[in-house]
């Protein structure tokens, strides 16, 4: 026989990550003995806390379960207690099968600490609160955000997301038209977009965001590829290149000609220098010419220096890791240097190369080992997206996804 338990906690919203791993123990506790698990329940904060109990028939699925728990019981009790947290729990007589899910996206974080705590996590659902809006441009953005009821900080959102194939500062059209599903209240408590599809000069680009194990949003393909490139072209904005890679060049400091295996930028003191990739610091020190400096290693192919800083990140250190576009240190003239400027390099299996021309693969994938999981996650926010362009207009108008 298997027992399925729901437990709706009405903790206090800044206490929500904490509660849920609680609310985990707690219920794993309830798998292995109810004497245990009562006198566990008096014994903490969850006083308000509520927990049914189903029975459940051998052999059933878990959409089985679902749908018998009553006209989706659980997706009332979700929409009844928005505002509050609430956690689902299924266990299983036996301890190894323990599903989960949850109403909030924090949930789908926690799970990973059920997997690291107990192993024993093995499917979850999310049910969000999605909300779908679509607009098309007339005149501007803004102003079609504004008659589709787009919340204003999602206008940039969707900047950022399609920030490496559509530029909206200069490239939107008349015609453009964009559909998105935000969840409200959603990730960090704020609205967040988990699926969208923008159609620029009649070319459809679409993402889905994605949590992973650590706990990171990304947003994806629904294919599965990252819309973000696996490197920034460069890792200072606004500066100008002072000097090329070049196999032979007059060294300023130096007048010698040797090769200049990097890139310069030209910047103030003091302006922010970004981790072009996702990666771990390797060096962080003096080292001879290249003044104060930085080396980073991105997977077991890449490494990219930052060389004349005058200073780091506070807390940055070797062994840290590091996310693209993390600010990670200063431009400075440390080194041999005529000025300030940031020296940068770009290595592959050790060779120098030049970041402007060099052949990286164009984006990283989620790892397949996560597929499963990427695929249960934006299962629902697709599906939403699917059937709000159905649901339209939109849906007579070509998209390669139609
Ligand atoms: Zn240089």
């Amino acid at each position: 026989m298997i027992k399925i338990q729901i437990l709706i906690d009405s903790a206090v919203k800044t206490r929500q990550f904490t509660a849920y791993l609680i609310s985990a123990i707690l219920v794993f506790t309830t798998a292995i003995g109810h004497a245990e698990s009562s006198t566990l329940l008096d014994n903490t904060s969850f006083s308000r806390s509520r927990i049914k109990i189903f029975r459940v028939r051998p052999g059933e699925s878990t959409s089985d379960i679902l749908s018998r728990l009553g006209s989706n019981e659980a997706l009332k009790v979700v929409s009844a207690n928005k505002d509050k947290t609430h956690m689902m729990v299924i266990t299983t007589d036996k301890p190894k099968e323990f599903i989960g899910f949850s109403s909030s996206p924090l949930g789908l974080s926690s799970p990973s600490h059920f997997g690291r705590r107990f192993n024993r996590y093995t499917h979850k659902f999310n049910m969000m609160n999605l909300v779908s809006v679509q607009g098309t441009i007339t005149s501007s953005m803004e102003e079609a955000a504004k008659q589709a009821k787009l919340p204003e900080p999602l206008i940039d959102q969707l900047a950022q997301i399609f920030a490496w194939d559509i530029d909206f500062a200069t490239n939107l059209h008349p015609g453009d038209r964009f559909t998105v599903v935000y969840e409200k209240g959603g990730f960090n408590g704020t609205d967040d977009i988990v699926a969208t599809e923008f159609v620029n000069r009649g070319k459809a680009y679409r993402a889905v965001r994605y949590i992973d194990k650590e706990g990171y949003a990304n947003y994806y393909t629904p294919e599965g590829n990252a819309l973000q490139k696996a490197f920034l072209t460069t890792p200072v904005d606004f500066a100008r290149i002072s000097s090329h890679f070049s196999s032979s060049r007059r060294h300023p400091v130096l007048n010698r000609i040797r090769a200049h295996k990097g890139v310069d930028y030209a910047a103030r003191t003091g302006t922010p220098v970004k981790a072009t990739g996702n990666g771990e610091v390797t060096f962080l020190g003096r080292k001879g010419g290249y003044g104060q400096a930085i080396i980073l290693r991105h997977g077991d192919r890449y490494e990219t220096v930052y060389a004349h800083l005058s200073g780091y990140k506070t807390g940055l250190r070797e062994g840290s890791t590091v996310r693209q576009g993390e600010v990670i240190g200063y431009v400075g003239q440390t080194g041999l240097a005529t000025g300030p400027h940031l020296h940068y390099e770009f290595r592959i299996d050790g060779i120098h190369q030049n970041p402007l021309t060099a052949q990286v693969s164009n984006s990283i994938p989620v790892k397949s080992v996560a597929m499963v999981d990427f695929k249960s996650q934006i299962q629902d926010p697709l599906a939403k997206l699917n059937l709000t362009k159905a649901n339209s207009l939109f849906a007579k108008i070509y998209s390669p996804y139609n």
